[in-house]
């Protein structure tokens, strides 16, 4: 379903309108079309295959898993809204510069957003940091996929 917009006032109109019914503005080209036909209410993000971001992380010798990293904390920064949080590729680069230990502590701060995307409050933060400690981190990385992927389609 396809709708237009008045790009003045923002009232929605019928697709044949040459006018604005509430401001006069008049339609050109410049109407924002907006599409609902995915329902994905979070532009920008979409399902990852976890088999697939597994396979792809042995095979690259785990570079696509410092590439699936950045595009997680991404994602869950704009699932939750948290526009001033640590971005993906600054994370990277803490995790750089500490030797892996920025890494440990970014497995708690995600399996932190995880509770906070589910809407309880858990110690998936702990868990995640005690997989990462003992060299299972490729684990939590497949879970916060996982809880991305369900937000995506509105289990949550
Ligand atoms: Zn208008």
């Amino acid at each position: 379903m396809m709708s237009k917009f008045c790009k003045k006032c923002g009232t929605e109109l019928n697709d044949d309108a040459k006018f604005c019914t509430s401001c006069g503005e008049r339609m050109e080209q410049e109407v924002v079309v907006r599409s609902n036909i995915t329902g994905n209410s979070f532009p920008g993000i979409s399902k990852r295959s976890i088999p697939l971001a597994i396979i792809l992380s042995i095979v690259t010798c785990a570079i696509y898993t410092l590439y699936w990293e950045v595009k997680l904390t991404d994602e869950m920064n704009k699932l939750l809204g948290k526009t001033n949080a640590t971005s993906g590729v600054m994370a990277l680069i803490y995790t750089i510069i500490t030797c892996g230990i920025y890494g440990i502590y970014w497995l708690y701060k995600m399996g932190q957003n995880v509770d906070e995307v589910k809407g309880k409050t858990g110690d998936t933060g702990i868990l995640y940091l005690i997989l990462g400690f003992i060299g299972l981190g490729i684990i939590p990385l497949a879970l916060i996929q996982d809880t991305i992927n369900d937000k995506l389609d509105g289990v949550y």
